[in-house]
């Protein structure tokens, strides 16, 4: 079985939402990524906490086929820590603080078991840490990578280069729109695409994600790229929209791993996964719904969806 190798934050989340609120919660972005993956494939997770990150939440991670063999514990230090709210339309997340801790002096170091991974998840965090890993990293048979506006604000020339350097981008439309300086998601797809990788997926919250990739089909859709558009889940109440980036990331990667299978008609069922997985993260604070999600939901959403976009 493939195995999906994550780099990320790891974190203690503090969140507010129009639906309530919840203080050092588990999450971070690799957390999401792995236990979203883990559905799926096994993971090697890649990332670094300190000595107060609660026993409770390895023991999780461990017991979801998560080796945690590549996460650095560092003593007498402070795990990463965020805190954010949404407004109204909860697709962006306003940072109000972040408490980087154990993270100003990380660098990943592969176990050399890490480094035959095939399948591999650059997930949001700092970008030249995403390189490092890549760096260690042998010969992958597909790359992914995620940011955030954060990075695109602070380190452009470095997230341009991870996009550069990766098989697929996902990001979110704001995301895509700030890294383009396009207000077209359309032409942002295309822009992005250019800088070399094979597909960008681009989310775009309830209203589902857009996947870009270079004109395979005879007909291609628009100018020699294809455009595949998957819906999202239909919810009626979202409670806490951190992490579902992180879980489609890593419900796609997970799906492609176990699957194996790299054909355009393959990347799209991931897509689909990966919004179907996302949709149940956000139903609850923290991991929770995430953590209870079970292989029979997933298979019902998976058909919910196929059968509302059947035309
Ligand atoms: P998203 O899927 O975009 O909602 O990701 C949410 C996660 O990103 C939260 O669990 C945060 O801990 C994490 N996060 C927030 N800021 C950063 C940052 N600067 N670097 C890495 N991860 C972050």
């Amino acid at each position: 079985m493939n195995e999906v190798l994550i780099v990320g934050s790891v974190a203690l989340d503090s969140v507010e939402t129009p639906v309530g609120r919840i203080d050092n919660a588990l999450g971070g972005a690799a957390t999401y990524g792995s236990i979203a993956a883990s559905l799926f494939a096994p993971v090697h997770l890649v990332g670094v906490v300190g000595e107060d990150f609660p026993q409770e939440h390895l023991d999780f991670l461990k017991k979801r086929n998560v080796d945690l063999a590549g996460l650095q514990i560092i003593k007498g230090g402070n795990t990463f820590r965020w805190k954010g709210d949404y407004n109204a339309d909860l697709n962006q997340a306003v940072t109000h603080e972040t408490q980087l801790g154990v993270f100003e002096h990380f660098e990943p170091k592969l176990p050399e078991n890490y480094r035959d991974a095939q399948y591999v998840f650059l997930a949001n965090i700092n970008p030249e840490l995403q390189l490092s890993t890549l760096e260690q990293v042998k010969q992958p048979k597909l790359v992914l990578c995620d940011t955030m506006n954060l990075w695109i604000n602070i380190a452009r020339e470095h997230v341009l280069e991870v996009f550069r350097r990766v098989d697929i981008a996902v990001l979110n439309d704001g995301e895509a729109r700030l890294l383009t300086d396009q207000g077209n998601i359309i032409a942002a797809g295309r822009q992005l695409l250019d800088l070399g990788p094979r597909a960008i997926i681009i989310k775009k919250g309830e209203h589902g994600a857009l996947m870009f990739s270079k004109g395979e089909h005879p007909a291609s859709l628009s100018e020699g790229i294809d455009i595949f558009s998957a819906p999202s889940y239909p919810l009626e109440q979202v409670v806490d929209p951190t992490g579902a980036g992180d879980s489609f990331a890593g419900a796609f990667i997970g799906y492609l791993a176990k699957t194996d299978d790299l054909s355009m008609q393959n990347l799209r069922r991931a897509v689909v996964y990966g919004s179907v997985v996302a949709s149940t993260t956000v139903q609850d604070f923290s991991t929770a719904s995430l953590a209870a999600l079970t292989p029979d939901s997933i298979a019902y959403r998976y058909g919910y969806v196929r059968e509302m976009s059947k035309f």
